[in-house]
């Protein structure tokens, strides 16, 4: 496996970053995964705008262009041959000295990793997966912004502990004021009489690319998808409900908090949802070869 890592590409082993590298030291640095399908990057550009958008908000300045970053990206795929798969994309703020500040770090640095993820057992995208809802509660907008896919992911990585420890596929997580957000690494949708609702950004949401595509899918489908502030009540009386990612994709949930939602089995409409997402990934993207 090869890496991308500041301009050169490195075998996985000699990949390495500095002890003294900020993202290390305080999750200081702005990531992506994105997914590639038979040769095509799915929505690549949206995934750089949002890079981009998440290192301006908080003040890292990429050293790499978005065209230069896009051919780095599509390069670190084709140097290890791939066809289908999952990229991680990473800025870090670079190396510093041992304080936190970031005016220290004279540059930032970037690393590349194209390789396979599975995220959830394939047995969970036929039969549903159990949620449960976390203590811990989405970052909230007047801390760091939630909207930045930053390094800094401890808040979700407790809440995925609590899942764990519930004996749970995943964790719902809600904002301060008690209001549905999303689960620890996907946005949530629910379906109620033919109707798809999911918590609006402001919520505590990320902008989900995957998120973005069930706009795109639910036009194709002619239904519509609103997206009111949301509860637990919401999602307990849902006829369907199913999860989006990059990693995972489009999954159904059929448990929240013991909850059986709707029949207990994956809902009709969401395994349209699901097919429709197969053929958007297969049929479009950014060509790699
Ligand atoms: N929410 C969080 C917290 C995430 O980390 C992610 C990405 N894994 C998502 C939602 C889904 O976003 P996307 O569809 O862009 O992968």
């Amino acid at each position: 496996m090869k890496i991308f890592l500041d301009g050169q590409f490195y075998d996985k082993q000699d990949a390495k970053i500095s002890v003294f590298d900020h993202g290390l030291l305080y999750g200081d640095g702005v990531f992506e995964g994105i997914r590639f399908y038979n040769g095509r990057v799915f929505r690549l550009e949206e995934h750089i705008d949002r890079l981009y958008d998440s290192a301006k908000a908080i003040c890292l300045t990429i050293p790499m262009t978005p065209a230069e970053m896009t051919e780095a990206l599509l390069e670190t795929i084709r140097i290890n041959e791939l066809k289908d798969g999952y990229v991680r994309l990473v800025v870090t703020r670079g190396v510093g000295d041992l304080g936190l500040n970031p005016l220290l770090c004279p540059k930032a640095s970037v690393f590349i990793i194209a390789a396979k993820i599975t995220l959830y057992p394939e047995e969970m995208y036929k039969n549903g997966l159990t949620v449960v809802t976390c203590a811990t509660r989405r970052i909230p907008h007047g801390a760091l912004s939630p909207m930045v896919k930053s390094l800094n992911y401890l808040n979700n990585v407790l809440a995925k502990i609590e899942a764990q420890q519930a004996g749970a596929g995943e964790g719902l997580m809600l904002n301060e004021q008690g209001y549905v957000a999303e689960c620890t690494g996907d946005n949530i949708f629910t379906i109620k009489n033919g109707q798809v609702y999911t918590p609006p950004i402001s919520a505590g949401a990320l902008a989900g690319v995957t998120r973005e595509a069930m706009f795109h899918i639910a036009a194709q489908l002619g239904v519509t998808i609103s997206e009111p502030n949301m509860t637990r009540y919401d999602i307990y009386t849902a006829d369907e409900c199913f999860l989006t990612g990059t990693a995972a994709e489009v999954i159904p949930v059929t448990k929240l908090d013991t909850r059986v939602i709707g029949t207990g089995k994956p809902g009709p409409l969401t395994l349209q949802f699901i097919e429709k997402f197969h053929e958007l990934t297969a049929n479009s993207g950014t060509a790699i070869y």
